[in-house]
């Protein structure tokens, strides 16, 4: 096992693309790492240069306690798995797993207990004479994971290994990595565009823009205390609601709104207010709860309801926040849901209240979970409650 450090890590490509910048990160012995962010922001190339697939332009790369930044693939020990498997069609799942084993010459003896044990260890025990062409997606991701794990590497690196799955199958085989992951202990580096995959799975997740690192935390700070508007609208879904408005003396307003601030919004100034749609409630009928002055009175433009919790969807008199980070997390991934230059929120409310379109509802929202952001830099202006646990490297948004 090891640890792995990336110190001041940059990559440029001949062709002048800057894929990943000065990136520095210690991920620990047994951690599982999340690397994530949107396609394009430079994650595979920073695995491949950890794997040795990749020079490295600028930095240093150590495993344990070797710098390995200018050693080939092979004198590291490490196993990657592809999002595409890459596995032998011709050969069956024993052959498949067996096959790294063999070219090393590793007694038939040794190789076929090796084999039976990682198989075990993934579910594949009776599939051992199938063709990868016989095997679903699911069992083909879990061959080319067991491959990987016969050479007992000092670390994995996986990238994307989901994303060719189906929903269903991607949130199974999610669960199966989780179980894995506890079992092994084997410092990983697991990379994803996906953020529940990323929240789900990692012990920390790193999230990247642009090739560089943006924040690296515990997905429950990543996700309570965002260092910037990036990070904020990148995790958590629905995205995070957001409201240009002007802080004054202990108060937000916003819209024709007017909201208490809590003590680690700043006093004065002009921001962009954040608030998660799962911090706002609905308030019924014969609600005892004081809330005063938390409250918005809204009508409903859309509800979704997913059984087990209900979106809905509502305007605010303000105009949409067009923030660079929040356009480049939903370009081309989000519908559109309102055609509507005002800023567009949504709560996450109680499967069981009915709420329709249309409807005028009151709602109330968490004051002591309200962020805010300048408007400039992006960066986050609440005080956090609790350190974070890793680097943030504060960008503009
Ligand atoms: P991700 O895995 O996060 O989607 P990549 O690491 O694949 O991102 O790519 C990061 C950036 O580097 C992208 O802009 C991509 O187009 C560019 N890139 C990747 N590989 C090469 C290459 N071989 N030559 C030039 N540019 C590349
Ligand atoms: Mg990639």
């Amino acid at each position: 096992m090891s640890v792995i450090v990336l110190d001041s890590v940059a990559k440029v490509f001949p062709n002048g693309v800057r894929a990943v910048d000065s990136v520095s990160l210690t991920i620990a012995d047994g951690e599982f790492m999340v690397l994530v962010g949107p396609s394009g922001c430079g994650k595979s190339t920073l695995l491949r240069m950890i794997a040795g697939l990749e020079d490295v332009t600028e930095g240093d790369i150590m495993l344990g306690e070797r710098v390995v930044t200018d050693e080939p693939a092979r004198r590291r020990n490490i196993s990657m798995v592809f999002q595409n498997y890459a596995l032998y069609p011709h050969m069956t799942v024993r052959e498949n797993l067996g096959f790294g084993m063999k070219l090393r010459h590793v007694p038939r003896k040794e190789l076929r207990a090796k084999v039976d044990e990682v198989a075990n260890i993934v579910g594949l025990g009776s599939l051992l004479d199938r063709k990868p062409s016989q095997l679903s997606g699911g069992q083909r991701q879990r061959v080319a994971i067991g491959r990987a794990m016969v050479r007992q590497p000092d670390a994995y690196l996986m990238d994307e290994p989901l994303s060719n799955l189906d929903a269903k199958l991607r949130v199974a085989m999610r669960a199966e990595l989780a179980k894995l992951r506890e079992r092994l202990g084997v410092t990983t580096v697991y990379v994803t565009h996906d953020q529940v995959e990323a929240m789900t799975l990692g012990d920390r997740v790193a999230v990247m823009r642009d090739g560089v690192l943006q924040q690296v935390d515990t997905p429950q700070h990543l996700f309570r205390q965002p260092v910037n508007l990036f990070v904020a609208a990148f995790i958590g879904s629905p995205t995070i609601n957001l409201v240009d408005a002007d802080l004054a003396d202990g108060t937000a307003h916003f819209a024709g709104i007017t909201l208490p601030a809590h003590e680690a919004l700043p006093r004065q100034g002009r921001v962009v207010l954040g608030i998660r749609p799962t911090d706002i409630s609905l308030v019924t009928e014969g609600d005892m709860r004081v809330g005063q002055g938390t409250r918005l009175n809204v009508v409903v433009d859309v509800v979704e309801n997913l059984g087990s919790q209900q979106n809905i969807f509502f305007h605010l008199d303000a105009p949409r926040v067009v923030v660079d980070a929040v356009r480049s997390v939903t370009d081309g991934e989000e519908t559109q849901l309102l055609m509507d230059d005002r800023a567009t929120w949504v709560a996450v409310i109680d499967d069981r209240v009915t709420v329709r379109p249309g409807d005028a509802v009151e709602l109330e929202i968490r004051l002591e979970r309200v962020h805010a952001f300048d408007p400039d830099s992006g960066a986050s202006l609440t005080v956090p409650d609790e350190p974070g646990t890793g680097v943030t490297n504060v960008l503009s948004g």
